[in-house]
């Protein structure tokens, strides 16, 4: 897959996806990560990205000729998805949509984000990685690509930790342990020790539901609440 990043920091891209499970992933030849730096289309000795609002007010705006021109020299994969909090939140579900194509690319806003012909006449949609703003898009990128790129077959050594893990069935992830079974007088919980895969496949399942309801009520809402066989699983292990 490969992944196209525009932006006035392509170092920060860089640095990330070189490094863990984005390198290993690159070196594979699983991943194409290519950071593309805007001030390269700017059109003055200064490199300048950015100008003041028309209408006046506080802070700058992108310019668009940079945007356009690196992007139209690029000729990039698509979708070109532009990195904001207007757009469609990124969820598990977008992940596993974006982890179907061949390559997709990402452009980084910064100051008060992008003149509005960008996104009318240059991206194909918008993504925000949560109501909340931050300074630039690269953070939202590199959330983007890791939960893309992690989907990847092959990418992840064990890839049965994608198929059980949260929001891949709707519900969060049961908890894990490891050894000791005995740590400060803290004991792993009986059913893991039993042996009784069946036990630990009812275990791990209602501890998930009850995780669920208690931090996210919203997901178990979404899956039409609890079923009876559920309820019951919960009394089982007195959750
Ligand atoms: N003025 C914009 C607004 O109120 O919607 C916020 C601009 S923000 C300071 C600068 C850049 O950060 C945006 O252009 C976008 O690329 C990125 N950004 C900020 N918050 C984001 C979010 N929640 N999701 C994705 N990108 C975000």
């Amino acid at each position: 897959m490969r992944i196209d990043v525009f932006t006035i920091f392509p170092d920060i891209i860089d640095s990330y996806t070189s490094a863990s499970i984005l390198g290993r992933a690159q070196a594979g030849g699983h991943l194409d990560v290519q950071s593309h730096d805007l001030r390269d289309g700017a059109e003055d000795k200064h490199r300048s990205v950015d100008d003041s609002p028309f209408g006046g007010g506080a802070g700058m705006v992108m310019k668009p000729a940079p945007i356009f021109s690196v992007v139209e020299q690029t000729q990039p994969p698509r979708p070109l998805l532009y990195l904001s909090p207007t757009g469609r939140r990124f969820d598990q579900a977008y992940a596993i949509e974006l982890s179907a194509l061949d390559g997709f690319s990402l452009l980084c806003g910064r100051y008060e984000g992008v003149d509005e012909r960008v996104r009318e006449h240059l991206v194909d949609g918008e993504v925000s990685v949560g109501d909340y703003v931050l300074a630039g898009g690269e953070l939202g990128a590199l959330v983007v690509i890791e939960a893309v790129a992690r989907l990847i077959p092959g990418v992840l050594g064990n890839e049965e930790s994608i198929s059980d893990e949260s929001f891949t069935d709707g519900l969060l992830e049961y908890p894990h342990y490891t050894r000791p079974a005995e740590f400060r007088g803290w004991d792993v919980p009986a059913a893991l020790r039993s042996g009784d895969h069946g036990l630990v496949d009812r275990w791990r399942m209602a501890q998930s539901l009850d995780r669920t309801r208690k931090s996210r009520p919203d997901m178990i809402e979404a899956r039409g609440g609890l079923s009876t066989a559920e309820k019951s699983l919960l009394d089982e292990f007195g959750l």
